[in-house]
């Protein structure tokens, strides 16, 4: 079953105000199972209006509408819709009810004649009531196919599709989809998708989708079924086989868990405290480590030393280091995680030396160069890495790589 939505609006249109409706009502349509293959935006004028109506009901099946339900002149949605479905608009008895009960409750607003327009409705259409605002939402079912109009406030749009259009939507549509998310670092995408070749080139239910993310790979794994215990059971055997491929490559399946999440989980359990002794990336990779709540159990000081000064003054790496191998060198990085551990008291630190660019790069050390040091109870391991970013990018790649590296040293752990 296909839909289409079309966001009304001609705010919209010019980008005064991002159409969030569209990317909930998207998500939660596939999620239904329905494959939506167009969306469109259209202003508050008749004409374009009517013809994006006719346009997206010859290729739909059902049509989602959301926004221009008010009570101004310019609210045209509901007019235009009842009239491509030469359906008459009558006034409905109890949504006029609903509308006086809504004012009545907000006590200080004044009811104006115009808010009566919102109790007109197309003859034969279902009534969804509003309860968080005046417009009711409308399913208007046509011999070929279905039109539903939604209120486009978001605080409105949202509970009126869980309570009522979702669970009608699932009537027509009985499939469901669920995915699972499986998150790897230290690999490349197309590593990946080499390793995975054959299993996305036969899938059908479930699909596999990969994902680039800055330094990681992501995998959705969806599954259309009846509910959702159908569908864990069509997935759980390609997570097997993606676990037997990727192994402890795979640092999660939960959606909402970051790399940062997953190694301070690890951190917590091993009892490892942390510290970190930035250079090019500037705090960028405490900050990440700082997202997870409740790091302070492993994470007590970092720093920041840019200069070769606080390099030495702070970490302790030696002059001679410097000097002899500049600071963007394995040497400095080792030195920089094994004085960071030292000064903070740390199980474990983890140092970044390098060349976000733009400038400063020569033929020897080009931008993108970074050293990345990894210091876990009196053992260093140092990566040469060589990014072919911006510097944002660089940086970014930087930090995803020293959380990559600290994971496998505490994975290592045991084998130590
Ligand atoms: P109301 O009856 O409350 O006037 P309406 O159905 O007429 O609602 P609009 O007038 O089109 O809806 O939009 C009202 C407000 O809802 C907009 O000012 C905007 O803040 C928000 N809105 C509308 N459409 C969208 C959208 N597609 N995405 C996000 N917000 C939206």
């Amino acid at each position: 079953m296909t839909v289409e939505l079309l966001s009304v609006g001609t705010e919209l249109l010019l980008g005064n105000i991002v159409n969030t409706n569209a990317a909930y009502l998207a998500e939660r349509c596939a999620s239904l199972g329905l494959s939506c293959y167009y969306q469109s935006v259209v202003g508050d004028n008749e004409e374009r209006l009517e013809s994006a109506i006719r346009l997206a009901l010859s290729r739909a099946d059902i049509v989602i509408l959301s926004g221009g339900l008010g009570p101004t002149k310019d609210d045209l949605t509901k007019e235009v819709t009842a009239r491509v479905f030469g359906r008459e608009l009558y006034k409905d008895a109890h949504t006029k009810e609903r509308i006086a009960g809504y004012f009545r409750q907000m006590k200080t607003v004044r009811v104006t004649e115009n808010n009566w327009k919102q109790a007109l409705v197309p003859e034969g259409a279902i009534v969804v009531d509003n309860h968080n605002g005046t417009a009711p939402g409308l399913i208007i079912e046509g011999e070929k196919n279905t039109a539903i109009l939604l209120p486009g406030p978001p605080n409105e749009l949202k509970p009126m599709f869980e309570e009522a259009i979702a669970p009608y939507l699932n009537k027509l549509e009985p499939e469901e989809i669920h995915s699972k998310m499986i998150k790897l670092c230290g690999i490349g995408e197309s590593r990946a998708e080499t390793v995975i070749y054959d299993l996305m080139k036969k899938q059908t239910n479930p699909t596999i989708a990969p994902y680039a993310k800055t330094g990681e790979v992501h995998l959705r794994v969806t599954a259309k079924a009846e509910n959702k215990t159908e569908a864990e059971k069509l997935i759980a055997p390609v997570l097997e086989e993606l676990y037997r491929r990727f192994g402890s490559l795979i640092y999660t399946e939960e959606e909402e868990i970051n790399l940062e999440d997953a190694v301070v989980d690890i951190l917590k359990e091993k009892e490892i405290t942390l510290t970190t002794a930035e250079s090019c990336t500037g705090g960028k990779l405490a900050g990440r480590i700082m997202n997870v709540a409740g790091v302070s159990d492993v994470y007590y000081e970092g720093y920041i030393t840019y200069s070769n000064a606080a390099k030495e003054k702070i970490l302790g790496v030696s002059c001679d280091t410097l000097e002899s191998f500049g600071a963007v060198s394995p040497q400095t990085a080792e030195e920089m995680a094994a004085g960071a551990a030292k000064a903070a008291g740390a199980d474990a630190a983890l140092s970044v030396t390098g060349i976000a660019g733009p400038d400063g790069g020569t033929e020897e050390k080009p931008v993108g160069l970074v050293y990345i040091g990894c210091y876990l109870r009196g053992n260093t391991r140092v990566e040469e890495f060589r990014f072919t970013g911006n510097r944002e990018k660089n940086r970014d790649y930087a930090v995803v790589r020293a959380l990559t590296l600290l994971r496998e040293e505490l994975l290592g752990l045991s084998d130590r």
